[in-house]
């Protein structure tokens, strides 16, 4: 394992001591304390007598993570750390960020949620439950935190591809604002996961006598609507410039409070407008690698939900910034749902995915009635094609080698989780295409051998930590009032600039996870740029050089510091 080396030692004076101290999660740092800092803050014989450093504790933690015997059990171990130690939580993570991000985060994250009212321990962050909605000021006011800078929220209905998992889905919140600190240097002590409680439609939850959230079915009506206006108005007033993220809200809702709220602060919805950057940096970075122009190509996204309509629309933006036309950048964009592509008398087309339903009079191909992948991949002479539609298996051996028909390099994601959602394996989708296609996916897959071991493709995973907690570091240190479009455009050309495989034949076409601080600074500091340009960031930050210490300034490293007693 590689040893860390602390910076020299900072001094703060802190009017915590003794028990209270080792269990605040800030603070504690367990057998690390000296001797003079057990001394003069009366912690003599509430701890071993060896002191360690945080090499020695981050060996023995890393000891007891292997020990555990199922990934659940790894996930409680590390959340029961986080609880403790936040320091050392987070250096063993960055110590093992390819082994241990798919624990905090998905897929394990996923189970967690499903049991989380039974692994429950301690409480994180805040529940706001509608019967106490009376009380949203009086709950903001009992955070522990003396400054928020960054949010999470979710209302629990659309976890992962796991449903409604009700209060149980205040994992997803706790996971995310851990990636915000292990990615993006975002101080912990200034996150705040909440869940928006407001009762669930999961029989099982319902009938669980161990389940912890309000036993009650969902609130749907404009009470839903008041409610979360509430809540809103309330973290307005009582943290004026948070960053708020909406996080697995079920698709009727993730876009219209996308829209209501996103004047109002400094808001966001990872599943819509993260996604959409993650997806848009691989298609860049892959059209690149097969030396084709973004608007010579045609794209096909399987499932028109959150994720699929928030990846059309950047690619709109991208287009256009090619030089096409709005109209001209829609025909290059096809959208298949359930009933197969979308079109202007599809059933129960929503008001988003309207843009891009065609003119089926208007086609060269179809007979007039639904026209399926297949006849969609070949019609529109698809070079890209990804999935987000979460049905396992779709991309057939016809459809990847009709994509494999079309051009020398087809640019394939089947992006959907977990596993058995994901709509193609990689191995198949490269050994159907001859070997041509270039390949991301939304679970991680280990890499694939082509012409019997000669050669080794690496799977890239378009996981969001890519880019929101580049985002989130690039508004809070900008101290950007807003967050735009134009800002994840920005993400994601910075991320698709940093692809391994623009200079490695076979590499994956993100970068390796253990690199995600360097990415993140990165993304951060062309969000950052782009505030500045669009007049949103503080007015004192006037060039790159004031950008650039400002997000060294605010980017969080886990390194404990000495501590001194204040008394008073
Ligand atoms: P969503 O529910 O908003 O959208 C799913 C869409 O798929 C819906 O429009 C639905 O009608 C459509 N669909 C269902 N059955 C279909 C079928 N047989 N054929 C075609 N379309 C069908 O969900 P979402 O938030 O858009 O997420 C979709 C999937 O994408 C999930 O599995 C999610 O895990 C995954 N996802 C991956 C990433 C990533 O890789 N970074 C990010 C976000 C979401």
């Amino acid at each position: 394992m590689t040893k860390s080396v602390d910076a020299p030692e900072v001094l703060e004076e802190i009017g915590l001591r003794g028990v209270e101290l080792l269990t605040n999660p800030l603070y504690n740092k367990g057998t690390a304390f000296t001797a003079e800092e057990r001394d003069e803050l009366g912690l003599w014989g509430l701890l071993p007598p060896h002191v360690d450093n945080i090499d020695g504790q981050i060996d023995r933690a890393y000891q007891a993570f292997e020990m555990e015997p199922s990934d659940l059990e790894k996930y409680i171990f590390l959340r029961n750390l986080q609880d403790h130690n936040e320091v050392l939580f987070y250096r063993l993570l960055m110590e093992h960020i390819p082994e241990m991000m798919p624990i905090i985060y998905t897929p394990v994250v996923g189970e967690a949620c499903q049991k989380f009212s039974h692994i429950f321990r301690q409480r994180r962050g805040i529940f706001v439950s509608y019967p106490d909605r009376r009380r949203i000021p009086e709950i903001l006011d009992n955070v522990p935190r003396s400054k928020v800078q960054v949010i999470v929220v979710t209302d629990g209905e659309r976890i992962l591809g796991l449903g409604d998992q009700g209060t149980d889905g205040m994992g997803i919140p706790i996971g995310k604002l851990s990636l915000y600190s292990l990615c993006g240097g975002i101080d912990p002590a200034t996150t705040l996961p909440i869940i928006l409680d407001v009762g669930t439609d999961n029989e099982e939850r319902l009938e669980d006598p161990l389940y912890i959230g309000w036993r009650n079915r969902r609130i749907r009506d404009e009470r839903y609507d008041q409610f979360v206006e509430e809540f809103v108005e309330n973290v307005i007033a009582k943290f004026p410039g948070i960053l708020l993220q909406w996080e697995d809200f079920a698709n009727r809702n993730a876009r219209r409070l996308l829209e209501r709220y996103r004047d109002r602060l400094c808001t966001f919805n990872d599943d819509i407008q993260g996604t959409a950057a993650v997806a848009v940096a691989a298609i860049m970075s892959a059209l690149k690698v097969s030396s084709v122009q973004e608007i010579d190509q045609n794209y096909v996204i399987f499932g028109a939900g959150s994720a699929g309509i928030g990846i059309a629309e950047l690619l709109e933006t991208s287009l256009i910034h090619q030089g096409l036309s709005q109209v001209q950048a829609r025909e290059k964009i096809w959208l298949v749902d359930r009933y197969g592509l979308l079109h202007k008398a599809t059933p129960d087309l929503q008001a988003v995915q309207s843009p891009y339903a065609r003119d089926l009079a208007s086609l060269n191909f179809g007979d007039g009635g639904d026209i399926g992948l297949l006849e969609v991949v070949r019609g529109a002479r698809a070079g890209v094609l990804i999935g987000c539609s979460g049905q396992g298996n779709a991309f057939r051996r016809e459809v990847v080698e009709a994509m494999a028909a079309n051009c020398e390099r087809p640019i394939i994601f089947p992006l959907s989780n977990p596993n058995a959602c994901c709509e193609g394996e990689p191995a198949q989708i490269l050994a159907w295409s001859g070997g041509r296609a270039l390949v991301a996916t939304g679970s991680p897959f280990g890499p694939v051998s082509l012409d019997s071991g000669i050669s080794t493709i690496e799977i890239g995973q378009c996981n969001n930590c890519y880019v929101f907690p580049g985002v989130g570091l690039g508004v809070i240190a900008s101290g950007a009032r807003r967050v735009t479009d134009a800002m994840f455009m920005k993400a994601a050309i910075a991320l698709s600039e940093l692809s391994p495989a623009l200079s490695r034949p076979g590499a994956s076409l993100l970068p390796a996870l253990s690199d995600i601080r360097a990415v993140s600074a990165k993304i951060a500091f062309s969000v950052g740029m782009e505030a500045v340009r669009a007049g949103l960031a503080d007015p004192s930050i006037d060039s790159e050089e004031a950008l650039q210490a400002r997000l060294e300034k605010t980017m969080w490293y886990p390194r404990y510091k000495r501590f001194k007693y204040r008394s008073g």
